[in-house]
């Protein structure tokens, strides 16, 4: 497998082509943005703990019967990944209310829902990511009824393996975010699955164990992400 150019580069990841047009590489940074962009900085060793987590995550999840984009785990901040048409949707899981769902309706921080919540987001920088709904996303063409709805049946299929899963090493999965792509006719699972796209709770103590210890300044940032490495990989 040979390296190529860098083809794209986000706020948290850079991907690679490779001499296989059906092959990317994905590459993790320490660079951590919040707050649509505004608040930036760098969490030391994000990136290798995001890698390693997302990387047992989407073999979890591949086990599970969810396809993925996920090929293998190249070193310590690399995983070889499947080329996705990215479908500029975000899918939100909530369990539990926090961050602008509590912004949004006022609704209180903690509450258990009886029933997961899913969102729809327009992935779109100059728009900050609104909230859509699925008649939006089919009249705007971002993609088909079909894959929207294969978009959300995995999405709540993964919600229910994942809450499962991270239940077994305390933690509280409270919310995340999903991003999917096309193979083909195929819909995958893309992105990445860590600390910096999903709200973690630890279960006994309420300690918040992910991005959120960025954003509002909660320390132990590193500290915590490391946490969460060691949780997932002792499983
Ligand atoms: N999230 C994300 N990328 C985004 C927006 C949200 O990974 O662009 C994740 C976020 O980390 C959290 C969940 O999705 O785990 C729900 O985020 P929310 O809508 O509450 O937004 P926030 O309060 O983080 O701005």
């Amino acid at each position: 497998m040979i390296k190529g150019k860098m083809l794209y580069e986000g706020k948290a990841k850079q991907v690679f082509a490779t001499d296989d047009p059906t092959l990317l590489i994905q590459r993790f940074k320490d660079d951590a943005t919040a707050f649509d962009g505004t608040k930036k900085s760098t969490i030391a060793g994000k990136g290798v703990v995001n890698n390693r987590i997302a990387s047992h995550m989407f073999d979890l999840l591949e086990k599970r019967g969810v396809p993925t984009h996920f090929v293998e785990q190249l070193d310590d901040r690399e995983m070889l990944i499947r080329a996705l048409e990215m479908v500029k949707v975000e899918v939100i899981m909530r369990n539990v209310a926090a961050g602008s769902i509590c912004r949004r309706y006022g609704t209180e921080e903690g509450l258990v829902f009886d029933e997961p919540i899913l969102e729809l987001y327009f992935k779109s920088d100059p728009h900050h990511d609104p909230l859509m709904n699925t008649e939006h996303i089919i009249q705007f063409q971002l993609c088909t009824a079909e894959t929207l709805a294969e978009m959300s049946g995995m999405a709540r299929k993964i919600n229910t393996i994942m809450r499962e899963f991270f239940h077994s090493i305390g933690i509280n999965l409270v919310d995340f975010k999903l991003e999917f792509g096309l193979a083909g006719d195929r819909v995958l699972l893309g992105d990445e699955i860590s600390p910096d796209t999903c709200r973690f709770w630890d279960l006994k103590t309420g300690e918040k164990l992910d991005k959120d210890r960025f954003r509002f300044d909660l320390g132990k940032v590193d500290e915590a992400y490391q946490e969460m490495l060691a949780r997932v990989t002792s499983a």
